[in-house]
């Protein structure tokens, strides 16, 4: 059942959460993890929560009281809500949408492995996480009991691994490997260090956003062991929104660096949350304070009930397109579509190439500062002048014209 409070009522659970939990524990975190319809306490909900709450049973709803801190107790269109308190919108489902838009179970040779790209694969884990985000494209599997990665399907998936001597890139994902105990994520580290081909591990965690104390001097220590000539360990975290930016949330990236360890991130498109020119200039310039670069902008894929987050494939492509030129290029993400159906990830981004003439031997350019039109040419005796899309004698005119 859920309590309708007041926001006396409202702030005062709040504060006796907050006192409770050891705030920098993250065991007290995950212990004082705010559950389903126990969100009530903590918001004043709109009908649409209330709906969403009660009839969501795709996805586990949970939070650490660190990531409710940053939420907005009477504001519903407050962006850290939306991605906790689930909506009537979170319970409709339409035709187009998938639980496995990707075919991820299709490309899974073995259990718990996605093996789409030849030089590298999709390891998951375990499929819990610190906090369950609205928005995931996991669905299916996070939070699904009947998914849980014992730790012989880690021994296959590592066999199959060992077996292919094409892989050189692990993406270890979940759920969140970090909610996995020190010991097993050692021994996944462990066992990837020893197989000579593979190269690169990649902790894809958004532990660093929504429990920032799980990166731990223990758990640093760990991956300081096994970073080292044979693997080279990177992390790819998600922050959708300047508030997380937070003072705890960049401890948490500065502890990561001093082990070598290089932090990026994946942003993904939420319609209402992040789908703002400003808001993703902020977000990026902020997060290279954190000293983490951007790496991807993800357009969010179609799983059941996703259609209050999706936003019109444009907006990706503008909102890139505007940040060129306002923010040093290793704080512009790529904007990515996972093409749906196994298709893997491609980019899109802005036309700033107009064309080629080729009378001239020019290129036509669109400049992001200026915005007017800027020429180059292309080098005398060039075997390429066909690969040009060739621009009209009018078309030509007229930019001369500009
Ligand atoms: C995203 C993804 C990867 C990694 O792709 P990058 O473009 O290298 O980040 C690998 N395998 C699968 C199945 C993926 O979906
Ligand atoms: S942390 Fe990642 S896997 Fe877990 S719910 Fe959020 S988006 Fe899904």
């Amino acid at each position: 059942m859920l309590v309708q409070n007041s926001l006396s009522e409202v702030l005062r659970a709040r504060e006796e959460l907050f006192t409770r939990t050891i705030w920098t524990d993250p065991t007290s975190q995950l212990q004082n993890r705010v559950k389903g319809s126990e969100l009530s306490r903590y918001f004043l909900l709109t009908e649409s929560e209330r709906i969403g709450i009660e009839q969501t049973i795709r996805l586990l709803v949970s939070t650490t009281p660190y990531y409710l801190s940053l939420s907005d107790p009477t504001d519903p269109n407050c962006p850290i809500r939306r991605m906790i308190v689930p909506t009537a919108e979170e319970a409709v489902f339409s035709l187009e949408e998938s639980s496995d838009p990707l075919d991820e179970e299709r490309l899974s040779p073995v259990r718990g492995l996605t093996h789409m790209y030849p030089n590298r694969v999709l390891l998951f884990s375990n499929h819990s996480c610190s906090v369950y985000c609205r928005h995931c494209m996991r669905g299916r599997k996070v939070s699904s009991s009947g998914e849980r990665m014992e730790k012989a399907d880690l021994e296959t998936a590592f066999d199959y691994i060992r077996n292919h001597h094409e892989v050189e890139d692990v993406v270890v994902s979940g759920g969140d490997p970090l909610n996995l105990a020190d010991a097993r994520l050692e021994w996944i580290l462990h066992e990837l260090n020893q197989i000579p081909h593979v190269r690169i591990c990649r902790l894809g965690t958004r532990n660093p956003v929504t429990l920032p104390f799980r990166i731990t001097d223990e758990l640093c220590k760990i991956i300081e062991r096994y970073n080292d000539d044979n693997l080279s360990i990177f992390c790819h975290t998600q922050f959708n929104h300047p508030k997380e930016c937070t003072k705890e949330a960049k401890d948490a990236i500065l502890r990561l660096l001093k082990v070598g360890v290089s932090v990026g991130n994946q942003a993904v498109l939420l319609k209402g949350i992040n789908d703002d020119e400003e808001i993703m200039l902020t977000l990026h310039k902020k997060l290279l304070e954190m000293r983490v670069r951007a790496y991807y902008l993800y357009d969010p894929e179609l799983i059941p009930g996703s259609r209050g987050f999706r936003t019109p494939l444009a907006r990706g492509i503008e909102i890139v397109e505007y940040m060129r030129g306002k923010i040093g290029g290793m704080g512009i993400p790529h904007f990515v579509n996972d093409l749906p159906g196994g298709g893997g990830k491609i980019t899109i981004g802005a036309n700033w190439y107009l064309g080629y003439y080729p009378k001239t031997r020019q290129h036509a350019f669109r400049s992001a500062v200026t915005k007017k039109i800027h020429f180059s040419f292309e080098p005398v005796g060039s075997d390429k002048e066909s690969y040009y899309p060739v621009l009209s004698e009018a078309d030509w005119e007229k930019f001369q014209a500009e």
